[in-house]
């Protein structure tokens, strides 16, 4: 794993990186599994419609969502890593929509099933979901699967203040993941966060300062974070057609991640550092370039700048 005190690889703790040292210099790939979760904030439970931003088909590629049986999505998914990647591990990860909204006996026997399937080959669990939707229960059961893989349970944070996820309808405040982390101080989880950056009426200050927040937890070890992209069938996009709004350009993505990553806790791992979304239903911003073109440029200009995560922590 990558420490704190060795200088970072590409200027950030970088999860491929981490992957291949943690798991001897294999190649480990998630498998994507559409389990037909929903949200509580969809089925009505908390709320209809979703998170603004959400359009729950544009954050996965379209295989995984045209199946219904599991099986049958990770025994493709791992064929195709196989031969379009040369993947030899791999993590299952429950991506779409809250993968822990569901009674206790359905969850364990998803997540058995999902890993009984290849498991000589799978390494890791990743399961998406939100702070509100976890109790001790299910947190038992994530746990009782780190005896023998590495389990990542992956938080959607989002915004750290409160009137902006109450804009955005997400129906959960900053102070149930806080409660959640709480919990989980001593887990053996791999605990996640995933941010979004450019929600209107957060200045850069106020994104500046998600560091300093995520900082604070210890228990956090890996972050996802992304900049803003409004996708069809979401709710934003309707508010963006009528009134459009700043979002950031690539250049100026860049800078911010350039300002951010050295306020950020040099042991983190990061596992994404921009949104990913299916270009047949992004809207804006298009940056007009594949995701490894982006990967590069970000990745560039960091090492250009000598940007370096945490660097900035002591006088921050
Ligand atoms: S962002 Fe997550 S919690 Fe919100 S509606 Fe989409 S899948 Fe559900």
């Amino acid at each position: 794993m990558a420490s704190s005190s060795l200088p970072p690889l590409k200027g950030y703790n970088n999860y491929g990186v981490y992957l291949r040292e943690k798991f001897g210099g294999r190649r480990v790939f998630k498998v994507i599994v559409d389990a037909g979760f929903t949200c509580p904030n969809r089925d009505g439970s908390k709320g209809y419609g979703g998170c603004t931003y959400c359009n729950v088909d544009s954050f996965t590629p379209e295989l995984p969502r045209s199946l219904v049986a599991i099986r049958a999505q990770i025994e493709q998914g791992i064929t195709r890593a196989k031969e379009n990647y040369d993947a030899e591990k791999f993590i299952i990860y429950f991506q779409p929509n809250t993968n822990t909204y569901a009674p206790l006996a359905t969850l364990r026997a998803l997540f058995d099933e999902a890993l009984s399937i290849c498991p000589q080959d799978v390494v890791g669990l990743a399961v998406g979901t939100r702070a509100d939707c976890l109790d001790s229960d299910k947190i038992s059961l994530l746990e009782s699967y780190t005896k023998h893989l590495m389990v990542d349970l992956e938080m959607g944070m989002e915004s750290i203040y409160d009137h902006t996820l109450l804009t955005l309808n997400r129906g959960c405040n900053h102070q149930d993941l806080v409660s959640v982390l709480n919990q989980l101080a001593k887990s053996p989880l791999s605990l996640c966060v995933h941010t979004v950056f450019g929600f209107p009426g957060e200045t850069r200050d106020m994104m500046l300062a998600y560091a300093h927040e995520i900082n604070r937890f210890p228990q956090i070890k890996f972050v996802k974070l992304h900049h803003l992209h409004i996708v069809t069938g979401s709710i934003m996009a309707a508010q963006y057609k009528r009134q459009p709004f700043k979002l950031f350009e690539l250049d100026e993505y860049t800078d911010f991640l350039c300002e951010f990553l050295p306020l950020l806790r040099p042991d983190i791992v990061i596992q994404r550092l921009f949104g990913i979304s299916d270009l047949k239903l992004l809207i804006a911003p298009n940056w007009g370039l594949k995701k490894v073109r982006i990967q590069s440029h970000i990745d560039q200009a960091i090492l250009r700048r000598a940007v370096c995560q945490g660097s900035q922590l002591a006088s921050a």
